[in-house]
């Protein structure tokens, strides 16, 4: 099909060349030769004019000459009238009479004209030829018509090839376009058949496949009747038969031949209320005619109790009539076993098979129900191990696991018998005493779990030494329900564990008030960090004292509560600590700070140091050194720029060699480290020559009471000369009086930062100071600090 048309195609192309080419001739044909031929008759004309003007003339004058044979020449107006008679009307001309010896006898007027032809005759008197005459005609008005006959041809030439080319191809492209859509339909209609037909073979495809499927699904299914223990049965009303497939008797193990299912023979199979559900179901299905199934319990052949499902539905007759009952018998023991096992799953924590958290809630609810009837009295102790996250972060999550199944054991074993711990995830352990203790007994056993937990617990590879914190609430005295009583062993537990950890606390009432404000101010922190409100960054200018300009800058967090207002970082910092959630404000001031040093940079501010406090836990929990890199990248702060504090509580756990580690690549980064607090620590000095400090940030307690006493001002230098002993930078803090900077600069102090400067404020205000500040320093006396501290301020 498409063939035929592209046949046409080329056919239609080739008749258009074809009438093009006849057009266009005709077109040059008309154009060319049609004025040609009009000029060229035209021509004729003028010439034909001329040349019998001039036989006329010649032939009057010399008819003339012979009747007046003397001196004609001389008879020029004689002439000149006769020739004049030969003229046409219009017919403009000249004309001129030369004898033989060439000498003109007449001669008319030159014509005014670009173009013109000459006819010339000879006058001949009786055979002597006497002289000649010449005419000649304008040729302009011939040229004019020329040129309206030739553009007329044009005009005609272009409607000839209107007509030809134009018209006749419009037609023709009608045609062809219909002839085109009729073939476009018929490809349509092609492709739809051919659609219709793959569909076809699709749909038969998949109709074969279905069949086969079908074929295997049936055969699985009679396997599966077979594997899956399915039997059927079918109980004829009428004569009130019971008939049983072989299955059944092989999974009920009964011999066919000498066990007769009968009603009676087997409701007596059945165990408990088996036979009376069944019943019951059977009934109505007789009244409802759909399908029913129950489970239910028989005894088998061999003695031993199976679970059974039993579907039953109606047989019905051609009249729409019950006549039976027919269905399947499925062995479900398996699934029942399986069901328990998963019960025993959802309720037993699979680590160290103890009760889990549902299973207790189960507990402690029941107890609480059965106790208010009888009126009896419950403990519940709370038992969470004390940095537990740290160990599992060291040794290991292997080990984390043996420490833990460890301990359940430890605590079973000191439990003993009749009591009910279980493990309500994490490293928290619940023991519920449900029978009434005396206090001193729950006292007793208390530090017998301490103990047993505090020793040395032997690990696979190595032993690892954890305490634990346990919160004890009486039941009911200290909650009625389960949350109550959670909720008060919950908070003697967090009393234990800031007591000091290692110990138990029992619920006390006033406990509530203090711990619950904690707890509170602990929910709006996380609230604060996670919504960015409330939080803030105040700086605190360092003074070098050897340039007399602002070095850098401290970062100090700050928290506006919306109720409390202002809250001190010395509340919120230790109990952001004691949550973790020191982690995600670290990583929100060291961005925060950051952001704002490089701002400072970028408007042109000499550089200046930016310190950032860090806490242990961010080093212990956290990926810091990755922290630090995104954070320098994002902010593009020069490293060198960034100093980051850390105190010595870093060394107070046993991971001594991770911190290094730590602290090693962020050296390796380029950042500074300071070793914050100095003094008010551990102030074990090995670590000092140890780790990569570049900074020692003294504590204020070697400054404070300086001026009046001589020891202490001999504790000071013998601090200084150490940290200058290790290269380190020394930075004062909490430099408040003039005495204080001048003992400092005696002292060779590097570094001061305290209330006598500047307090920590918002950014703009702490780059006021230390632009007023910078250069303002005359003298290097105390006096002059002053002046210029406050000249600066104010
Ligand atoms: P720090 O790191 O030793 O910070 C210096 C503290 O001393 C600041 O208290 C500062 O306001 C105060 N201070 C400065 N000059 C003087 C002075 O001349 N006299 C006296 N008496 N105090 C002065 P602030 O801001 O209340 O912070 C208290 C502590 O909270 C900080 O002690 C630091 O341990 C912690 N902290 C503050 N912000 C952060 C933070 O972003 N991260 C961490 N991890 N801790 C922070
Ligand atoms: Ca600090
Ligand atoms: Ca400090």
């Amino acid at each position: 099909m498409s063939d035929d048309v592209s046949q046409i195609d080329t056919k239609v192309r080739a008749l258009r060349r074809t009438v093009n080419a006849i057009a266009l001739s005709l077109v040059a044909a008309i154009t060319i030769l049609a004025p040609l031929g009009y000029g060229l008759i035209d021509y004729r004309y003028e010439e034909t004019h001329a040349s019998f003007r001039a036989k006329l003339s010649a032939s009057r004058v010399a008819q003339y000459i012979y009747q007046h044979s003397q001196l004609w020449q001389y008879q020029t107006a004689r002439i000149a009238e006769l020739i004049r008679l030969t003229e046409l009307p219009d017919n403009a001309g000249r004309y001129r009479v030369i004898d033989q010896a060439g000498k003109v006898v007449l001669s008319e007027d030159a014509v005014a004209a670009y173009a013109t032809m000459t006819r010339t005759v000879p006058i001949s008197v009786a055979g002597v030829s006497i002289g000649r005459v010449e005419f000649t005609v304008p040729l302009d008005s011939m040229i004019q018509r020329l040129g309206i006959a030739t553009l007329l041809s044009l005009l005609l030439a272009l409607c000839a090839y209107a007509t030809i080319r134009i018209f006749p191809f419009r037609v023709l492209d009608r045609a062809l376009e219909g002839l085109d859509s009729a073939h476009r339909m018929i490809v349509d209609k092609n492709a739809a058949l051919e659609q219709q037909n793959h569909e076809l073979m699709e749909r038969e495809q998949a109709l074969r496949s279905t069949k086969a499927m079908l074929r295997q699904r049936s055969e699985q299914l009679l396997e599966a009747q077979h594997l899956g223990k399915i039997g059927d049965w079918s109980f004829r009303l009428g004569d009130k038969t019971l008939w049983w497939s072989p299955e059944i008797y092989q999974l009920l193990a009964y011999d066919p031949q000498s066990f007769r299912p009968e009603r009676n023979a087997v409701t007596a199979l059945y165990v408990g209320d088996s036979a009376r559900r069944l019943q019951q179901a059977q009934a109505e299905v007789m009244r409802t005619g759909l399908v029913n199934s129950v489970d239910i319990k028989v005894k088998r052949g061999d003695g031993s109790i199976g679970d059974l499902a039993i579907t039953s539905k109606a047989m019905i007759n051609a009249d729409g009539g019950i006549i039976g009952l027919s269905g399947t018998i499925q062995d479900i023991s398996a699934r029942k076993s399986a069901e328990a096992q998963l019960e025993k799953l959802a309720y037993y924590d699979p680590l160290t098979g103890l009760a889990n958290r549902s299973l207790f809630h189960l507990e402690i609810s029941e107890l609480m129900v059965r106790n208010r009837r009888t009126g009896s009295d419950a403990a519940l102790l709370l038992l969470d191990l004390d940095g537990f996250k740290e160990i599992n972060d060291t040794l290991g999550h292997g080990a984390g696991d043996e420490l833990l199944r460890k301990i359940g054991q430890l605590i079973s074993q000191a439990l003993g018998p009749g009591n009910f711990l279980s493990r309500l995830g994490g490293d928290e352990f619940a023991i519920v005493l449900s029978h009434p203790t005396p206090r001193s007994e729950i006292e007793q056993l208390a530090t017998t779990l301490l103990a047993a937990i505090a020793g040395p617990i032997a690990l696979e590879r190595g032993e690892a030494a954890i305490s634990t914190s346990i919160g004890i609430a009486m039941i009911p005295r200290d909650g009625s329900t389960l949350n109550e009583i959670l909720r008060s062993a919950d908070l003697a537990l967090y009393r234990a564990k800031e007591d000091g950890r290692g110990r138990y606390r029992f619920f006390e009432a006033g406990m509530s008030a203090a711990v619950q404000h904690k707890m509170a101010l602990s929910r709006d922190l996380r609230a604060a960090i996670t919504d960015n409100v409330g939080l803030s960054v105040h700086y605190q200018p360092q003074i070098e004292l050897s340039s007399d300009r602002v070095a850098g800058f401290e970062a100090l967090m700050r928290w506006s509560h919306p109720t409390l207002g202002s809250i001190s970082p010395a509340e919120f910092i230790p109990l952001a600590e004691s949550s973790h959630l020191i982690c995600d404000l670290g990583l929100w001031i060291l961005r925060e700070a950051a952001t704002q040093a490089k701002r400072w940079l970028d408007a042109g501010e000499p550089p200046r140091d930016i310190a950032v406090n860090v806490s242990a836990a961010q080093i212990w929990h956290t990926d810091f050194v990755s922290d630090v890199v995104r954070v320098l990248e994002d902010t593009g702060l020069p490293p060198h720029l960034l100093c980051l504090e850390l105190t010595e509580s870093l060394l107070a756990d046993h991971a001594e060699g991770r911190v290094r580690n730590v602290l090693m690549q962020l050296k390796r980064l380029g950042v500074t480290l300071a070793l914050d607090d100095f003094g008010t620590g551990y102030s074990s000095l090995g670590y000092l020559t140890q780790l990569p400090f570049d900074k020692l940030k003294i504590d204020r307690v070697f400054i404070d009471g300086i001026a009046g006493s001589e020891r202490s001002r001999k504790l000071l230098q013998g601090v200084i000369a150490l940290g200058r002993g290790l290269g380190m930078t020394l930075v004062m803090e909490g430099v408040e009086r003039a005495e204080e900077v001048d003992i400092l600069l005696e002292f060779d102090c590097d570094v001061v930062q305290g209330f006598f400067f500047a307090r920590p404020t918002v950014a703009a205000t702490a780059l006021d100071f230390a632009r007023a500040f910078d250069g303002k320093v005359e003298r290097r006396a105390g006096a002059g600090f002053e002046t210029a501290a406050r000249a600066a301020v104010g």
